[in-house]
């Protein structure tokens, strides 16, 4: 069925969404069911904007059957549509939501992590819009955790409209990239203060390829690791006690490091710190992504850094990596990126902060636990299983005289039903929660009101034991002896 725009025209505010979903075919109008639910009710609540508001449409007014997804010769019909209906509304600002939406408007190789929350600029059929796309309110239903970036999104719509948002731009300051050579070397030594210096590898720690640093978040050298004697200068180098390297994700580049003999002991590190700084915001989603050094470069930094795997030659797959300046090139843009990332966390304070500095003490565990494995006492958990095993056995045989005392013997502390009809009738005690299906319901909730009661005591003693066993001592020693 298809589904029009709706809304006034022309319109300072257009609300763009993919296709109809379901209810909204039923309906006829965009953003009706529970994508739309989600939508207003945040809106109204984050920005203080209604529907009203907005013109409201989808980029495919189309819908399809429920599960079909778009393809190419839907959106072949339905851009062209658009750009029309665009040029009638006229808005200032579009708020695209989701990443079909979103492409439409900025082109199909933007990510939603990189460019949510952010407005944008584009120029289409002549006319500039401010674009500010957001992840789709449908993306995050049942998903607590997306409430934060839904919130963090609109909470940008309502800065965008009181004009506290300038729109992305690329930073005017692009990173200056070179091979490693001996004035380079004679310059970075004349850096006397103490100073952060970003600092990135590529190749892996059993094939090291490339390290590559920035001292000052202009310039990123990058060195061969057949180049011997810059490796010795970057090593003597970087241990002086005045240099503090900034990695981003240095779990991953430490190791590298150790395999050309250079031991890294304290360093900051950016993805940690974004981490921290997302937790703050609510600006990310999916926190792998948005801790990603790509997407934060992009908009904390204005900078779109290449993708090694996309250059001439490189084969990661086969471990191709060749010695060529676009290689070079991209090497020496990340630790410029980790440079200028490490100094925007500062200036927001998160380096200072405790939960940073006991972050940091984890890294260093962490990592040592990935390489040299974790120390386990097998006997001890053998003891612990024993110990387990026949507080289990006496809890049990507790139980089941106490049933036997009130008529039941075969008692099974297991068995739901056994234990709801102990309670309630020969026992006698009152339980308000219900299950679904309208029974007295048995779990620790519903048994928390009675929990001084003797045997309800000794039943949440067996729950804890058994989950002890079934949940962690079994399948750790089975670990094990896998
Ligand atoms: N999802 C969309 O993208 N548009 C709608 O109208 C409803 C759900």
């Amino acid at each position: 069925m298809r589904v029009e725009g709706s809304g006034p025209v022309p319109c300072d505010l257009m609300l763009l969404g993919e296709m109809p979903a379901w209810d909204e075919q039923i309906e006829g109008r965009p953003f009706v069911g529970k994508s739309g639910q989600q939508l207003w009710s945040n809106m109204k609540r984050f920005t203080g904007l209604t529907r009203d508001d907005f013109y409201v449409s989808n980029v495919i007014k189309d819908g399809l059957p429920k599960g079909k997804d778009p393809k190419a010769e839907h959106l072949a019909t339905a851009i062209p549509e658009f750009l029309d209906e665009l040029e009638r509304v006229q808005p200032r600002i579009v708020i695209t939501a989701g990443s079909l939406a979103t492409r439409a408007l900025l082109g199909t190789d933007v990510r939603m992590a990189d460019v949510h929350g952010i407005p944008h600029e584009a120029e289409v059929c002549g006319r500039t819009y401010t674009v500010l796309p957001m992840y789709h309110p449908g993306a995050g239903l049942g998903n607590k955790g997306f409430l934060a970036v839904l919130a963090y999104d609109l909470g940008r719509l309502s800065e965008l409209l009181a004009g506290n948002l300038a729109p992305w731009a690329p930073s005017p300051h692009p990173a200056r990239c070179s091979w490693l050579s001996r004035d380079a070397m004679r310059a970075c030594e004349r850096v006397k203060a103490f100073s952060v210096v970003g600092c990135d590898s590529e190749g892996w720690a059993d094939d090291p390829r490339m390290l590559s640093f920035s001292p000052d978040g202009v310039v990123g050298y990058v060195i061969r690791t057949i180049d011997g004697e810059a490796l010795d200068w970057f090593r003597g180098w970087l241990s002086k006690k005045t240099i503090v390297p900034a990695f981003h994700n240095g779990l991953y580049d430490v190791p590298v490091y150790r395999a050309v003999d250079i031991t890294i002991g304290t360093y900051h590190d950016t993805q940690v710190l974004g981490y921290h700084d997302i937790i703050r915001t609510g600006s990310g989603v999916l926190e792998a992504e948005s801790q990603n050094l790509g997407t934060l470069a992009y908009r904390e930094l204005g900078m779109r850094l290449g993708e090694l795997s996309k250059l001439p030659g490189v084969d990661l797959a086969s471990r191709e990596i060749p010695y060529t300046d676009d290689v070079m090139r991209y090497a020496g843009e990340d630790p410029v990126a980790a440079w200028r990332l490490f100094n925007v966390y500062r200036e927001r304070g998160l380096v200072g902060t405790q939960a940073y500095q006991i972050d940091m003490g984890q890294v260093g565990i962490v990592e040592e636990m990935i390489t040299n494995g974790i120390p386990f006492d097998v006997d001890a958990t053998t003891d612990f299983y024993a110990e387990v095993i026949d507080k289990l056995e006496n809890v049990t045989a507790d139980l089941q005289q106490r049933a036997t005392r009130l008529g039941n013997r075969e008692f099974n502390p297991g068995s739901h039903p056994q234990v709801r009809e102990l309670i309630t009738r020969k026992i006698g005690l009152r339980i308000r929660k219900r299950t679904k299906g309208g029974l007295a319901s048995t779990n620790e909730k519903a048994l928390a009101d009675h929990q001084e009661h003797p045997f309800v005591k000794k039943l949440q003693e067996h729950r804890e034991l058994v989950k002890l066993r079934g949940t962690y001592i079994v399948p750790l020693l089975e670990e094990l002896v896998n």
